[in-house]
């Protein structure tokens, strides 16, 4: 990632919300949550075809809209967190090998099928079904909480952009 200004002041704001559940955050390429260094990994690059369809999964699933896909993906990585205790060191290796074969699937076709069904199925895997769930419960309860972060969270967001020179087309 090319050198970015303002990062530490971005990943001290994401890891004071994160920190009331015990991990800290950084910013990375993607979202991912690092079990053993209760570290979060949280990303800018929302937007992405699979975005889309984890709407569709969870509005299906857990019959909720999801509002706002950045904090919508930091609780579930929070999710990880906090539930993946609840699995066995075997669980966990059965489902890193299930999570390899389907990124093995994604990497050798370009068919729009194999990319739904390969991201539908990493979806219900029983660690990321119940992350997700854990980030559906708690935006339900939480819904003014989390709109009050996201409004401050955004303005050191857009600052930090600007800060970069990165232009923003809201639309
Ligand atoms: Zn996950």
């Amino acid at each position: 990632m090319a050198e970015l200004k303002g990062v530490k002041k971005l990943d001290k704001k994401v890891s004071k919300f994160t920190e009331k559940f015990g991990c800290t955050a950084e910013m990375g390429s993607e979202f991912c949550y690092w079990k053993g260094e209760d570290l979060i990994n949280y990303s800018l690059l929302v937007g992405l075809a699979s975005d889309g369809l984890w709407r569709e999964y969870v509005l299906k699933n857990f019959n909720y809209k999801i509002e706002n896909i950045f904090m919508f993906s930091l609780l579930h990585e929070i999710g990880h967190h906090l539930t993946m205790d609840n699995f066995s060191k075997k669980m966990r290796n059965a489902e890193a090998k299930k999570v390899e074969k389907i990124e093995e699937k994604l990497n050798e076709s370009d068919s729009e099928i194999v990319f739904r069904n390969s991201n539908l199925e990493y979806f219900d895997l029983p660690m990321e079904r119940v992350a997700t769930k854990w980030a559906v419960n708690f935006s339900k309860k939480h819904r003014r909480f989390l709109k009050r972060f996201w409004k401050s969270f955004q303005k050191d967001l857009y600052a930090f952009y600007a800060l970069n020179g990165i232009k923003l087309n809201l639309s």
